[in-house]
């Protein structure tokens, strides 16, 4: 399977509309944060949406066989749109 760069691979996916961290409810309009994974064989998997009081913008620690990326994007009914890559474990690829 190819893996599509993340900002296009999760463009128009659904999401749910509370920050994960805080419970804040995301309005449609309002700035999200996300947190995805890739492993081999699945396609990109969003893990965490927060809210940008909540969301932190880097990775941090690497995860073992994970490829993945922080996200920022705009919640739109239920789905993030507008999706930019913040910080990426393999920006090569
Ligand atoms: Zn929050």
């Amino acid at each position: 399977m190819t893996k599509l760069p993340p900002a296009k691979a999760l463009n128009g996916e659904k999401t749910g509309t509370t920050c994960d961290s805080c419970n804040k409810g995301i309005r449609t309009g309002d700035k999200a944060v996300a947190y995805a994974t890739h492993y081999d064989g699945d396609g990109w998997i969003i893990r965490r949406v927060s809210c940008t009081d909540c969301g932190q913008t880097s990775i941090g620690l690497p995860t073992d066989g994970a490829d993945e990326v922080v996200i920022e994007a705009v919640v739109w009914r239920n789905r993030l749109v507008g999706v930019t890559t913040v910080d990426r474990s393999r920006p090569e690829e």
